[in-house]
């Protein structure tokens, strides 16, 4: 295995609980990293949480009480927190300097909140994946495109703040930066989009 491949993508969980929309994307993040030959470790999960059966048999993850501090507290060195407020963007040659890469386990919020924060106090080296704010499963697929791919960041196809249309009338914006498919559709996880589309339904029939 070359130093660019088998790379390990962390995901604190940073919020109380496991809503619905993380577990989806932390199931297209197990699953894309079991095809990618990577390795997927939830962190910082506390003790009732309940690991969601298509995560159990999926042989690329791991469910992990500890913290990423306590985790690397040896090897601090070779971790790379994806940050939205680094410096540097991240670059195919950090495939070589980092084998493992930190991600905030939080849901994408408009304006965004910076949680992000919280994981950047602890000291690891940042890298920007660019200027939007990406899901936490986008950010994921990004990285492993730049430095087990080596695609550079900017020639990665994407799609901004997509439209997402259920019917004639009905449409959400997505605030949010994804990878584009072929046919030039946002990658989401499986059952993403009916998830929003219910959760669009539930806020208008509250209204009445
Ligand atoms: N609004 C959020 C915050 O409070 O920081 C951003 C959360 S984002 C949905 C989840 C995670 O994806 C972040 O913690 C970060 O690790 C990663 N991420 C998303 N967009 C990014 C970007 N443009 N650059 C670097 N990391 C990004």
């Amino acid at each position: 295995m070359s130093s660019s491949s088998g790379k390990t993508f962390i995901v604190e969980h940073l919020d109380p609980e496991l809503g619905p929309w993380s577990e989806l994307e932390y199931i297209a993040i197990a699953n894309e990293s079991q095809a990618e030959g990577s390795t997927f470790i939830l962190s910082s999960l506390p003790p009732e949480f309940q690991v969601p059966g298509a995560l159990q048999s999926n042989a690329a993850f791991r469910a992990e009480r500890r913290g990423v501090e306590e985790l690397y507290a040896a090897d601090k060195s070779r971790v790379c927190l994806l940050d939205p407020s680094a410096a540097k963007d991240l670059s195919p040659e950090d495939g070589e300097t980092f084998d493992v890469f930190l991600f905030g386990g939080i849901l994408g919020d408009d304006p965004p909140r910076d949680r992000t924060s919280e994981l950047r106090k602890k000291g690891f080296e940042g890298r920007r994946l660019g200027p939007k704010q990406m899901t936490t499963d986008t950010a994921v697929r990004v990285t492993r495109i730049v430095v087990q791919d080596k695609v550079e960041l900017d020639k990665i196809p994407y799609t901004d703040f997509p439209e997402l249309k259920f019917s004639e009338h009905e449409s959400t914006e997505m605030p949010f930066r994804y990878v584009k498919a072929e046919d030039g559709s946002p990658i989401m996880p499986q059952g993403m989009k009916e998830l929003i589309q219910k959760d669009a339904d539930k806020a208008l029939d509250d209204l009445f």
